[in-house]
């Protein structure tokens, strides 16, 4: 079977073509700047094109994509109807998804319903969805969702602390992002501790980082919120403040709501401390050069990393181990030290030499001598949709 995976965003669209029995991807590749002017990036058996073209609206992109699979040099398919299946990254589930599912009225109709909790994602999902479903109506769509790995969450760590009725009337609490991330990650790290009833924290650091606390193969808590906001210190996102600063901030710069939330967005986090780059690679540079507030910056990213783990070791009451993944944690051999380094306390002890080297593989990085075992592991979110996917429609 080969399942089409899309990840539509507001102006882009990312897509792999995968057979999720093999796990072979046949073709990859990202449109950008979709209504702007339109730029291609292609990824077929072994070559790698990078073009502009007109893209007018997601349609017109996805109708290019469609095009490239199946015609040129580098098709891997005949015609789309060797595409069985389509599945899509929906980044909100709230609280109707618990799992992925088949994509029927229902399901987006829940989907629109939840735009106001994720009013930059879930439309442009919706829009491609919507054009799968028009170029290719006899082919099943899947949704899968960032938010359903967390809805195993207790009550007592998905509520905030605020008056009951707003949980219910407005839907104020907790639900978590990168799940398809956080359940693939911790399911790879189960598998490497062969463990019952194991204790597991992944650090998930990339340009939006969140971290979970993952029992026994469910979430139990998470660092991401209502949105993508709450938690880690981000590229952009501030993460965690205390909310008496927005009122503050408003009130003396005189900005709007929705300019306030733009500016924790956008103009924060690593970005903002550093006003250096959103690019650790950057700050990491400007570090190294004596760039004081890209050294602070660095050591608040690590900080509120540590001040999680040792919050989740709290929540797992005990961990064996932690994981780190996604572009930051895959690579940044810096950051996973200055995060590990001092919690020699509760067993985590790296080793340095192990750190450094660089594989595309599941790895472990910890001394022999910890008692916390400390994972690299690539993440494969696309994988997750894909198998998702496949499962759903075979059945
Ligand atoms: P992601 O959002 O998962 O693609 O991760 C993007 C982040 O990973 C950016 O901040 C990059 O600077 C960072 N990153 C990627 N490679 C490295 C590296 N070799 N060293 C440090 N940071 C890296």
């Amino acid at each position: 079977m080969l399942v089409l995976v899309l990840n539509a965003g507001s102006s882009s669209l990312k897509y792999q073509l995968i057979n999720p029995e093999t796990t072979e991807v046949k073709a990859s590749g990202l449109c950008e700047r979709i209504g702007i002017d339109g730029k291609l990036v292609h990824e077929a058996k072994g070559h790698k094109i990078s073009k502009d073209i007109e893209m007018p609206t997601h349609k017109e992109a996805i109708e290019i994509v469609l095009n490239f699979l199946t015609t040129g040099e580098d098709k891997v398919i005949d015609s789309i109807e060797e595409i069985q299946a389509i599945g899509h990254r929906v980044v909100h589930g709230g609280e109707y998804f618990n799992n992925s599912v088949i994509i029927n009225e229902d399901v987006i109709s829940k989907i629109k319903s939840l735009i106001p909790l994720a009013p930059l994602h879930n439309p442009a999902h919706i829009t491609g969805i919507e054009i799968c479903m028009e170029l290719m109506p006899e082919t099943p769509n899947v949704a899968v969702f960032d938010t359903a790995f967390h809805q195993t969450m207790p009550a007592s760590n998905y509520m905030y602390a605020v008056p009951y009725e707003d949980y219910k009337k407005h839907g104020v609490r907790k639900y978590g992002f990168h799940g398809t991330s956080h359940y693939y990650v911790s399911n790879e790290a189960k598998k490497m501790l062969d463990k019952e009833d194991s204790k597991v924290i992944v650090c998930h650091l990339g340009n939006g980082s969140s971290m979970c606390a993952v029992r026994d193969g469910k979430s139990i808590d998470t660092s991401m919120g209502l949105s993508p906001l709450e938690g880690l210190v981000m590229g952009t996102r501030s993460g965690d403040l205390d909310p008496a600063v927005i009122n503050y901030l408003m009130e003396r710069k005189n900005m709007t709501a929705s300019e306030m939330i733009n500016y924790l967005n956008k103009k924060s986090g690593m970005l903002g401390v550093s006003g250096v780059s959103s690019d650790l690679r950057e700050i990491i540079e400007a570090a190294k050069n004596g760039d004081e507030r890209a050294n602070t910056a660095i050591d608040m990213k690590c900080n509120r990393i540590k001040k999680y783990i040792c919050s989740y070791a709290g929540v797992l009451e005990g961990v064996d181990a932690i994981c780190f993944t996604a572009g930051i944690g895959e690579n940044a051999d810096l950051i996973r030290e200055k995060v590990c380094n001092g919690l020699e306390f509760m067993g985590v002890e790296i080793d340095e030499e192990k750190n450094k080297i660089r594989t595309d593989e599941n790895r472990e990085i910890n001394k022999n001598s910890s008692k916390t075992k400390i994972y690299v592991i690539p993440t494969n979110e696309e994988y997750v949709i894909a198998h998702d996917t496949y499962e759903l429609v075979k059945g």
